[in-house]
């Protein structure tokens, strides 16, 4: 598929589904854990389930083996990649061509290594963000600025018993869900995240399905 240019406009922020749904999306962020990227792409490999990752490039040696395996997919609809800045600084003190580069090196390697762009969606790292750094996101074609309102609170290393009392509090209808794939304590828990989806009758999809955004049109 060509990747296709930037479209500018104003930038929109989302934390939720919008409007009433079943669907929950999983984001699953930075990667610089090797086994929890390994155990990622094979829970989606084996479940079917839609998730969008956002990796930094500053991971790229945990994330680009796992490329062959992420491509097809990624071209299925299944797997998506947002954009997270390539080094994960803050970007609301960085300068404007700080934050240009960070975006742009970041989706180089994304589409260099997923053959796809990022674009329109950025997650700002820490969701440290306000007007400014969204609309210079913005300019550059990252006018789907995504936050959650839930998260598995596993930037770092959790105890399975608190993760999972995360996973039973946020996973609802509607959430956008956080999650990193640094720490190793998800991966025992895979079948028991897809419990409480599947009980709640939650409908796990990408940033594309949820809001309609597309790889085609970026
Ligand atoms: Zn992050």
């Amino acid at each position: 598929m060509p990747i296709p240019p930037p479209r500018p406009g104003p930038a929109t922020v989302v934390s939720s589904a919008p409007g009433p749904t079943q669907s929950i999306a999983l984001t699953i962020d930075d990667g610089y854990c090797e086994e929890c990227v390994g155990g990622y792409v094979a829970f989606v490999e084996r479940s079917g389930i839609p998730i969008t990752f956002s990796p930094n490039a500053i991971y790229q040696k945990v994330w680009t083996p796992y490329a062959d395996r992420l491509r097809p997919l990624i071209e299925a609809g299944q797997v998506q990649i947002g954009n997270h800045t390539y080094h994960h600084d803050s970007l609301v003190k960085a300068s404007d061509a700080t934050i240009r580069s960070e975006l742009e090196r970041n989706d180089e390697w994304i589409q260099h290594t997923f053959g796809i762009t990022s674009r329109p969606w950025l997650r700002p790292p820490f969701g440290y963000r306000n007007a400014h750094t969204d609309s210079v996101a913005a300019g550059l074609g990252y006018t789907k600025i995504v936050m959650w309102n839930g998260s598995f609170g596993d930037s770092g290393l959790l105890a399975a018993d608190v993760l999972l009392g995360e996973a039973d509090k946020w996973l609802r209808a509607g959430t956008i869900m956080l999650g990193h794939a640094n720490a190793p304590t998800v991966l025992g828990l895979f079948d028991q995240i897809r419990a409480i989806m599947a009980e709640r009758r939650l409908q796990p999809v990408t940033l594309d399905t949820m809001f309609g955004t597309s790889r085609a049109t970026g």
